[in-house]
């Protein structure tokens, strides 16, 4: 579920988002029921608000979707919301308690003030910590927190410091992320102009190291390449990605994926309205996976996770043996220590984490 506005554009950021405007959100809003309301209703198993900033709207309408999604498609196992901290307001997470959600997610990037604004983000430390207790004294089930590493004036100190207060705050899972410099956004101009000012691999991948040894140290368990959790706190939405499952989206730039079929909404913010109030199929690019796409995109999301892909499993869903097709690709991998395989898995090793785009991608690409 897409909600696209922001209190403000961050200059990293190439999502499909808008400024917050009072009159277009609350059309966005009768679209996005629009869409939903005609949507034939199937169970499912978990929602994720996410967006652009959820909480740019406020509890009364995220109570409203949330009951119309629960209408449409049963009692969800796990509701999530991404929240930006400095929106909250004190009653918000017994209000979505209420509502039914289970899960926080807060869109956190960094505790030092410097990188925070850096990232052209507005909240303070002290926010976050407010945030994280709002939600424990609420009783949410599951609180997350997002880092990101590698931000332009980041040191491995720095970092230490960041990874240090968010164990602290003894969250329930965490997502760290190496930042990405995405074409046509400021932060593109601002790479072009200083590449010293950002990190390579080499450094970037030093982050990342640490953000495992110190989250392991801590009792997380490293799940999938970018998420930690405590025992029971994997976010099962997620994990439905991972497992190549069928989701549905709603909004505008949503991703769906079912029976096979990979689409993305228009990401235009009128012609995503216009058509959702005129009742008409809402524009989008579609894909039929077949095949070897099917099965090589199914390895590559399944080796993102830390129990890598099942060998028997897989032979059944898609009717493939991982090992024997894909053998020069299996064999060069296990050789330079980057894939490890036991009788019924194959996953990435630990060195293999760092490189699991090298990885993934001759996976996807294998004729
Ligand atoms: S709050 Fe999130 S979605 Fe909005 S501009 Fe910043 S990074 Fe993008």
């Amino acid at each position: 579920m897409h909600l696209p506005f922001c209190p403000y554009i961050c200059p990293y950021c190439d999502f499909a988002k808008w400024p917050l405007r009072a009159s277009s959100a609350a059309r966005y809003l009768k679209a996005l029921y629009a869409e939903i309301d005609r949507e034939p209703g199937v169970p499912a198993a978990t929602a994720f608000l996410g967006g652009g900033t959820p909480n740019a709207y406020d509890a009364a309408d995220v109570t409203e979707l949330v009951g119309r999604l629960r209408a449409r498609f049963g009692d969800f196992e796990e509701i999530s919301i991404e929240l930006n901290p400095e929106l909250i307001r004190p009653d918000d997470f017994e209000r979505y308690r209420a509502a039914g959600i289970t899960r926080l997610s807060i869109g956190v990037q960094s505790f030092e003030a410097g990188e925070i604004e850096t990232l052209g983000r507005k909240h303070t430390p002290e926010q976050i910590e407010r945030a994280v207790a709002l939600g424990r004294a609420a009783g949410v089930p599951s609180i997350s927190i997002d880092l990101m590493f590698a931000v332009p004036g980041q040191t491995p100190a720095s970092w230490r410091r960041s990874l240090e207060r968010a164990i602290a705050l003894d969250v329930d899972h965490l997502s760290t992320y190496g930042l990405t410099v995405e074409a046509g956004t400021p932060y593109a101009d601002w790479h072009a102009r200083q590449p010293s000012a950002f990190f390579d691999d080499t450094a970037e991948a030093e982050l990342y190291a640490m953000a495992i040894d110190a989250l392991k140290s801590a009792g997380y368990e490293h799940y999938e390449i970018s998420n930690f959790a405590r025992s029971g706190h994997a976010c099962k939405h997620n994990a439905n990605y991972w497992a190549n499952g069928d989701y549905l989206g709603f909004g505008v730039g949503a991703a769906a994926y079912r029976d096979g079929v990979r689409s993305v909404h228009t990401r235009s913010l009128g012609t995503y309205i216009e058509a959702a109030l005129e009742n008409r199929p809402i524009p989008s690019d579609a894909e039929r996976l077949e095949g070897r796409k099917r099965a090589g995109e199914a390895i590559m999301l399944a080796l993102r996770t830390a129990q890598g892909v099942g060998l028997g499993d897989f032979k059944r869903r898609y009717d493939i043996d991982v090992v024997r097709h894909y053998a020069p690709v299996v064999s060069r991998f296990t050789e330079a220590g980057l894939l490890e395989r036991t009788e019924d898995c194959m996953r990435l090793t630990e060195r293999g984490r760092f490189l699991a785009n090298d990885v993934c991608g001759a996976f996807v690409t294998f004729d």
